[in-house]
C-alpha cells in the first residue's frame, strides 16, 4: 500500500486533478488525494501523474500499514482505529477584544452650561441614555459577532478545511481508504466492499432537542450562546458599575463667550472617555465569561451534536468485518 501526498512545491496548475480522480481540486485551487492510502494497483494508475507534474508535488510513500498477517489482525486493526476514533479536541479561540471593537457614540454637548456640575450630571443622563441603558445589546452584539465569526466551525458544517466536522470526516475517510486498500491487498482483490465504504459525509445532529430552528446555521446551544442569555449576561453585568459610578468619566470643558455685553465662562460636557470605560467593562465581562464557560460549551454541544457520526462509524465496522467475513 502506498501513502499519496501532494507537497509544498505543488504549483497549483490543476493538471493532475484532470489527469485522475485519485487527486481532487479544491475551491481555492489547491490540490489535495481525494485517497490518501492507495492500492498497488492505484498507485501503478498515478505513475503517468506522476510524471506529469512539472514541479515533482506528488508524493507516493510506503505505508506503514497493511502488512496484516491475519484476518484477526486485520479486524482488530478496523475496530480500533473506527470504533475507537476520537473526534479532535475542539480548538477555540480566546475572545481577543482588538477583533470585536465596540462602536463608540461621538457625545459633546455645546457649551450651553453654567457651571460644571450641571454639565457633568446632564453628561450622565446622556450617557445613560446613548449607551449605559444599551449595555445588554451592545454586550450581545458583541457574542453574536465572536459567534458567528469564531464559532462558526462548530456551528456550521461546511466542506472546508478548518470546519471542525469536516476535519474530522476527512481523517476519518483516510482510515477508511486505508482499510479498504489493506483489505483488497489481504484478500488478493477478493473483497468486496460497499461502493461508499470510503465516503464519511455525516450531517451531525442539530436538533438534539427537537427544537424548531435553523438547522443548517446553529446547534442549539451554540445558537443560544448567539443570544447568550443567562449565563454571559448575568456575569457581564458584573464588571459593570452602578450609573452614578461612570460619572467622574464624564468629562467637561469650559469656555468664555461674548453675550454682547460681556464675557461669561460656559460649561460643556464630553463622553468619550466614560463611553470608552463602560466598553472596556463589557468586553471585560464577555472575555472572562467565554473563558470560563465556552470550552465546556462547546465539549456539552458536541458530545450529543456528534452521534450520529458515531453511530455510522460503528456501522462502517460492521460492514467491514461482514464484507471480510463473507470474503475470507
Ligand atoms: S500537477 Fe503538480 S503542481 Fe500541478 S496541481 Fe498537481 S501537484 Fe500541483
Amino acid at each position: 500500500m502506498k501513502k499519496l501526498t501532494i507537497s509544498e512545491k505543488c504549483i497549483k496548475c490543476g493538471e493532475c486533478a484532470v489527469m485522475t480522480d485519485l487527486i481532487r481540486e479544491l475551491p481555492d485551487g489547491t490540490v489535495e488525494p481525494a485517497v490518501s492510502v492507495l492500492t498497488s494497483e492505484q498507485a501503478k494508475s498515478l505513475e503517468d501523474v506522476i510524471k506529469n507534474c512539472p514541479v515533482g508535488a506528488i508524493v507516493l510513500n510506503e505505508s506503514n500499514t497493511g502488512k496484516f498477517k491475519s484476518k484477526k489482525e486485520l479486524l482488530d486493526y478496523a475496530q480500533n482505529k473506527l470504533g475507537g476514533y476520537k473526534f479532535s479536541e475542539p480548538q477555540y479561540e480566546r475572545f481577543n477584544r482588538s477583533e470585536f471593537p465596540i462602536e463608540i457614540p461621538y457625545s459633546r454637548s455645546g457649551y450651553d452650561y453654567k457651571n460644571s456640575d450641571k454639565a457633568e450630571r446632564e453628561g450622565l443622563r446622556e450617557f445613560n441614555r446613548i449607551m449605559y441603558s444599551q449595555r445588554d445589546t451592545i454586550a450581545n452584539d458583541v457574542i453574536q459577532r465572536y459567534a458567528s465569526s469564531k464559532m462558526r466551525k462548530f456551528c456550521v458544517y461546511e466542506k472546508e478545511n478548518g470546519n471542525y466536522y469536516y476535519d474530522n470526516y476527512k481523517a476519518i475517510e483516510t482510515i477508511l481508504q486505508e482499510l479498504a486498500a489493506a483489505a483488497i491487498e489481504f484478500s488478493n482483490g477478493k473483497v468486496k466492499l460497499p461502493e461508499d465504504f470510503t465516503k464519511f459525509d455525516i450531517e451531525p445532529m442539530w436538533g438534539r432537542r427537537g427544537d424548531s430552528f435553523d438547522r443548517s446555521i446553529y446547534i442549539s446551544e451554540l445558537k443560544e450562546m448567539g443570544r447568550y442569555g443567562g449565563q454571559v449576561t448575568g456575569e457581564m453585568l458584573d464588571y459593570v458599575e452602578k450609573l452614578d459610578w461612570y460619572q467622574t468619566f464624564v468629562n467637561w470643558d469650559d469656555r468664555e463667550i461674548y453675550t454682547g455685553k460681556k464675557y461669561i465662562t460656559m460649561y460643556n460636557y464630553n463622553l468619550r472617555e466614560v463611553c470608552e470605560t463602560l466598553a472596556e467593562h463589557i468586553l471585560d465581562g464577555i472575555s472572562s465569561s467565554i473563558d470560563c464557560n465556552l470550552k465546556d460549551l462547546i465539549n456539552r454541544c458536541l458530545s450529543d451534536t456528534l452521534k450520529p457520526a458515531r453511530e455510522a462509524l460503528a456501522r462502517k465496522v460492521s460492514e467491514f468485518e461482514k464484507a471480510l467475513g463473507g470474503t475470507l
